[in-house]
């Protein structure tokens, strides 16, 4: 019996998830807010690593594609000192395919490929439980029913309500991201200073990161400790009004470091919030969660590949596992959990280090998990 199953998101969760069942001739209803697969800039850079975001990509059919548009130069590495001193340059051996970077955009597309996402669809609630199976209500007043609901449909989830009262915390770090256009043409300098991946400067409860993406694009992450409240007196769309802030919060750093934030083109807000580290749940038939809905945690490059390795997971166990769909969901569960919770362990650790009042301590992280 093919069981109705649908999920909600399709970021890099729920597209893995919709790709791998139908691969396995297994339909899915992919349900997206979004209108359309461009209506909001996809954000920046990925690195898929070799046990997690890759495998997942291989149980998609899609690694060989993936080798092709991925950059493999994109690990290189550069710390700085606040005074521009050059602490550490890693660069990637020419074979080295262990987490390679890729573009956000270029990844959907990846994915997207044959699936046949209903864009448009804001889900407001799922009603587990009821007689005809789980109920996903939309936001035009609009209701489907389903045997399976799953939700991958990130910090802010509206599925995870029916499985979880939980809901994410601020860490008390926040980043200002901005970006930098045609960067070999228009920014020499800078593109020189980032090279081919990113270049990382670590200061006293403050971090600045710029990443290469392709086609000369670069994104610049400033990174610092603050109340979630920090902007009460700056209006957050006044690009120069928040440029000065950041220079302000900067002071004293070395020029070539503070010409990354003095050349971006615009300014987004991004409070890093988590979920409790080994956030779990009582199983609820019917419904269950992936990725950062179910276990959003700092932005150390673990997020979206736990979020692809289990859509990829999660798909093949519904596909290939007992008849009982519970049974499959449920066994999942706690692979996922048990997963999840040491990776959030790592990069909660690892945040506090790399936003630390002891740059030295960012410094030692990379030193523990970057070769020799
Ligand atoms: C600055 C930054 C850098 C990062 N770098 C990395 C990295 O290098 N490597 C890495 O592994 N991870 C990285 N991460 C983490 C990674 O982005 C996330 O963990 C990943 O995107 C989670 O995927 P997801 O599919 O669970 O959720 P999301 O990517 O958030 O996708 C959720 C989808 O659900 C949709 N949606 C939301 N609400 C609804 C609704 N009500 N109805 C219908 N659809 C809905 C959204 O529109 C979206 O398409 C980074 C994060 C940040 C912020």
């Amino acid at each position: 019996m093919r069981h109705r199953i649908a999920v909600v998101g399709s970021g890099p969760a729920g597209l893995t998830f919709a790709r791998v069942l139908h691969r396995h001739h297994h339909p899915v209803t992919v349900l997206e807010r979004e209108p359309a697969p461009d209506a909001r800039p996809p954000g920046g850079t990925l690195d898929l690593h070799e046990g997690l975001g890759q495998l997942a990509l291989d149980k998609a059919g899609l690694l060989a594609e993936f080798q092709a548009l991925s950059r493999p130069e994109g690990q290189a590495m550069r710390i700085l000192d606040v005074d521009g001193t050059v602490l550490r340059d890693w660069q990637p051996r020419p074979d080295d395919r262990a987490n390679p970077e890729i573009d956000r955009g270029q990844l959907r597309d990846l994915l997207l490929g044959p699936l046949d996402v209903q864009w448009g669809r804001d889900v407001t609630q799922v009603v587990p439980g009821t007689r005809e199976g789980v109920v996903v209500h939309f936001a035009d007043g609009r209701q489907e029913t389903f045997d399976l609901v799953v939700g991958a449909d990130g910090a802010w989830s509206r599925t995870r309500p029916a499985v979880s009262s939980v809901t994410p915390h601020y860490t008390g770090i926040t980043a200002v991201e901005t970006s930098l256009d045609d960067v070999d043409t228009r920014h020499p300098d800078l593109a020189r200073l980032i090279s081919d991946g990113s270049v990382a400067v670590y200061g006293v409860n403050r971090a600045l990161v710029a990443q290469r993406n392709s086609g000369g694009h670069v994104k610049v992450y400033a990174q610092f400790r603050a109340p979630l409240d920090w902007h009460t007196d700056l209006d957050l769309a006044d690009v120069e009004a928040v440029r000065a802030s950041l220079l302000d919060l900067f002071d004293g750093w070395t020029a070539p470091v503070l010409d990354l934030l003095r050349q971006g083109t615009s300014f987004v807000h991004r409070p890093l919030h988590v979920l409790p580290v080994s956030h779990t749940w009582t199983h609820v038939p019917g419904v269950t969660l992936l990725g950062d809905a179910a276990h959003l945690m700092p932005p150390l490059g673990a997020g979206a590949n736990l979020a692809m390795l289990e859509g990829a997971e999660l798909a093949e166990s519904i596909a290939g596992g007992p008849e009982d769909l519970d049974e499959a969901v449920r066994a999942f569960e706690e692979r996922m959990w048990a997963r999840a919770g040491r990776w959030a362990k790592i990069t909660t650790a690892g945040l506090e280090r790399l936003v630390s009042p002891d740059p030295a301590a960012a410094l030692a992280l990379f030193d523990q998990v970057q070769p020799a």
